[in-house]
C-alpha cells in the first residue's frame, strides 16, 4: 500500500510499477540537507587538502623534515566553484563554500534557476563550461537517465589538471573507469566521493589504490539528530499512508 523511504532520493524506486499498481510513497526531503551539504564541504575539504593522505604520513613516519611543497594542496580563496544541481543541497553547499572566498559560482541543470541563484550570484552554465572553467565541481543533482553518467571522459577532459572533483549525489552519475583514469594521469587533481557504484565499494576497487581520491561510504545525512529526524519523518510518512491521510512528505508520481 505504501512505500516509505528514509531518504531524499528516490532512484531506487521502481517508480513506473509503483504507479501502476497506485502505491503512495513518503520520502525525508529538507531534513538531511544541511546534514549532506556539511559533509560535501568536509569531503571536498579532504581532498583538495589531502586530508587522508596527509594523516597517513603522520602515522606512517613520512612526516619529517619541512618541505615547502609537501603535501600542497588547492584552497578555495578566490577559486571558480561549479555545482551540478544547485537543488536544496546544491545551495546548501553554495551558501557554505561561499565565505571560504570562493570568487565566482557556477552551476547546471534541466534549466536556469534564477531565483535560487541569486543569493550566490551563480552563473547558469552547460556542462562542458562548468567543467572547463571550475576548481572545483560538486555534484549534488538527483540520478535521472539525464544525469546517468553524465560525468564521463569527456567532462574529465574538459576539466583543469588542478581542479577537484567531489560527489555526493548517486554514484551512477559518474562514470567512475572514466574518473579513475582521469585520476590516475593526472588529468584533474582530485576527487572526493561520498558515493559509488556499486555500494559497498569492493575492497579491490581501482579508485581505491590511488591517493587523490578520498572515498567516504554514503555518510552524507549520518549525523544523530539527522537520522533520527528523518527515521520519524518516515515513520509519519508511512502512517499517514497506511490511514489514507496527507503524509507530510508524499512523492507525488
Ligand atoms: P533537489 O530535488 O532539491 O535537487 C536536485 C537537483 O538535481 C536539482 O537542482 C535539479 O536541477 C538537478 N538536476 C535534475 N536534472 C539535472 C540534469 N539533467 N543536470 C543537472 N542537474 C539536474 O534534491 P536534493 O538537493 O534534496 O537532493 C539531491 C540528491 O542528493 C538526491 O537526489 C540524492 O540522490 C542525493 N543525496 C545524497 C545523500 C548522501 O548521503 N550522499 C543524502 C541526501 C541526498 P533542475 O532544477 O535544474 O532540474
Amino acid at each position: 500500500k505504501v512505500i516509505s523511504t528514509m531518504s531524499v532520493g528516490f532512484d531506487h524506486l521502481a517508480l513506473d510499477e509503483i504507479k501502476k499498481r497506485g502505491i503512495r510513497v513518503g520520502y525525508t526531503p529538507d531534513v538531511l540537507t544541511d546534514a549532506t551539504a556539511e559533509l560535501s564541504v568536509a569531503l571536498l575539504l579532504s581532498a583538495c587538502r589531502r586530508l587522508p593522505e596527509a594523516a597517513e604520513q603522520v602515522r606512517s613516519g613520512g612526516w619529517t623534515t619541512w618541505k615547502p611543497l609537501w603535501m600542497c594542496g588547492y584552497g578555495l580563496s578566490d577559486s571558480t566553484v561549479g555545482i551540478i544541481g544547485l537543488g536544496r543541497i546544491g545551495q546548501a553547499v553554495a551558501r557554505r563554500l561561499k565565505p571560504f572566498g570562493v570568487r565566482k559560482f557556477l552551476y547546471t541543470g534541466s534549466g536556469p534557476r534564477p531565483e535560487s541563484a541569486a543569493e550566490f550570484g551563480a552563473e547558469f552554465v552547460p556542462l562542458a563550461r562548468l567543467a572547463e572553467e571550475s576548481d572545483f565541481v560538486v555534484v549534488t543533482c538527483a540520478l535521472t537517465p539525464a544525469t546517468q553518467g553524465m560525468c564521463n571522459k569527456d567532462f574529465f577532459g574538459r576539466m583543469k589538471k588542478t581542479s577537484v572533483f567531489v560527489n555526493t549525489s548517486r554514484g551512477a552519475v559518474v562514470n567512475q573507469e572514466d574518473l579513475y583514469e582521469a585520476l590516475a594521469q593526472g588529468q584533474i587533481a582530485a576527487a572526493g566521493l561520498d558515493v559509488t557504484t556499486p555500494e559497498p565499494l569492493p575492497t579491490d576497487h581501482p579508485l581505491l589504490s590511488l591517493k587523490n581520491c578520498v572515498i567516504l561510504p554514503h555518510i552524507g545525512s549520518a549525523t544523530y539528530a539527522t537520522r533520527s529526524t528523518m527515521a520519524v519523518l518516515a515513520a509519519r510518512n508511512l502512517l499517514a499512508g497506511l490511514r489514507g491521510e496527507p503524509m507530510p512528505h508524499e512523492l507525488h508520481l
